[in-house]
């Protein structure tokens, strides 16, 4: 099985660091589609079939936690798997998200934490590549 996943992040740089740290990890991907704010991911979602959403919290429009809100307020997302990707420091506000059924990483992230937190999340098996492998 492939994972469809969603990246949601304002920095189309971190965008690219977290899906080349997703392909590092060995998981098994497959559409991978991006959005630069919450309302941008919130239309990927109801455009596409997304097994796993990666989302950070700061963004301009609509922030990383109303978009997941307004995920878990519909039934057919309310299971989706989500990991918080977050330089976030406030404890209450990772523990409401936590409470939303996210796992929270925090950045910098490293391609063994993603790897451990999303095949746990979607209990899939990752092979990590060769961390020198070329992509
Ligand atoms: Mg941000």
């Amino acid at each position: 099985m492939a994972l469809n996943i969603l990246v949601v992040d304002d920095s189309s740089i971190t965008r690219a660091m977290i899906i080349k740290t997703l392909k590092i990890a060995g998981l098994p991907l497959g559409e991978i589609h991006q959005a630069a704010n919450g309302q941008e991911g919130l239309d990927k979602l109801q455009d596409n079939w997304i097994d796993l959403a990666l989302v950070d919290i700061n963004m301009p429009v609509m922030d990383g936690e109303e978009m997941i809100c307004k995920v878990r307020a519909r039934t057919e997302w309310e299971n989706l798997p989500i990991v918080v990707v977050s330089t976030e420091g406030s404890q209450t506000r990772i523990e409401r998200l936590q409470r939303k059924g996210a796992q929270f990483i925090h950045k910098p992230f490293s391609p063994e934490t993603i790897g451990e937190v999303v095949s746990d999340i979607t209990g899939l098996d990752n092979e990590p590549i060769e961390a020198d492998t070329d992509f």
